[in-house]
């Protein structure tokens, strides 16, 4: 096939989410595509598992076939320059070994790994060998990995109580392999993230927000750190971007159905309504509608 398009229009970086999909779109691959979108990339996507889930909970969980997540990392690979890569749900030790793979045959500039184990809801979302394959191997191939503080006690066999705790968690993850890590703290008593990228400990600060407004969160927060980290920012300025862009998009979160309320990925877009009498007046005294289409 050729190439059709006639347009000179720069393109964005192509982030690649590879992760679950959770049909009612607070959490998985949805999540991530909104967050690349709002943060001014173009998003693609390999899905790991499809799950039946609403904004109540996890039902059940159907994880693709391993042949079948290759199949779809390698069209994409072969079709697009990938500028980073943000891995979340893997499903089981099949699909979490093709992902290994795939990152060692190509060489990414940016992996960020959220190592997603378990639904709030309480679905298993990586089985016993797949974590398994995480701490042997995946955790060493990723740029930064993100657990959050029961994923840090599953990963370390530590058991993790305050803030002293997620710093002994973040060094023995380095330790492990990891190039970085960021243990998310948002379910303790004071909502800080600790970062550790080898050198330097560096506690995020944070405000905790409503409980009920959790819903892909973790998902959100390692898909902006991918995009910042692709548009240059230092794995510390993207993490705190990310902190920020994440507790706005919480705060500005509304609910969709009888469940946990998903974030608000666009706040920035949204605008005050103009006051009433006002109307924006089109550029060229036409009609957006009107506008010629460009050949
Ligand atoms: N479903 C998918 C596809 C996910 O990737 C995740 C989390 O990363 C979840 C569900 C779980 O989200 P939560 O912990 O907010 O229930």
């Amino acid at each position: 096939m050729g190439n059709h398009n006639n347009h000179s229009n720069p393109t964005p970086p192509i982030l690649l989410t590879i992760a679950g999909f959770d049909p009612s779109c607070g959490a998985g691959t949805a999540a991530d595509l909104k967050t690349f979108a709002a943060h001014g990339c173009y998003g693609v996507a390999a899905i790991t598992s499809l799950t039946v889930q609403n904004t109540q909970g996890v039902e059940t969980v159907h994880n693709t076939p391993s042949a079948e997540l290759r199949a779809q990392l390698e069209v994409l690979v072969n079709d697009c320059e990938i500028a980073a890569v943000k891995i979340g749900m893997l499903g089981n030790r099949g699909n979490a070994v093709v992902i290994g793979e795939f990152l060692d045959a190509h060489k990414f500039a940016h992996v960020v790994h959220d190592p997603v184990m378990r639904s709030s809801s309480g679905a298993e979302l990586l089985d016993a060998g797949g974590i398994k394959y995480v701490v042997t191997e995946l955790l060493k191939r990723a740029s930064v990995i993100t657990p959050n503080v029961a994923e840090a006690e599953v990963l370390t066999g530590m058991t993790i109580k305050d803030v002293a705790g997620m710093e002994a968690a973040a060094r023995k993850i380095v330790e492990m392999g990891a190039r970085a890590v960021i243990v998310k703290g948002g379910h303790m008593e004071r909502a800080v993230d600790v970062l550790f990228d080898g050198e330097i400990i560096t506690q995020l600060g944070g405000d905790k927000v409503k409980a009920d407004n959790n819903h892909g969160t973790g998902c959100t927060f390692a898909s902006a750190i991918t995009a910042l980290l692709a548009a240059g920012r230092t794995l510390a300025e993207a993490a705190m971007l990310a902190k920020a862009y994440v507790t706005k998009a919480i705060e500005k979160g509304y609910a969709i159905g009888k469940g946990r309320i998903p974030l608000d990925h666009f706040y920035r877009l949204r605008t005050e309504p103009p006051a009433r009498g006002i109307h924006e007046v089109p550029q060229h005294g036409m009609h957006p509608a009107a506008e010629p289409t460009a050949h």
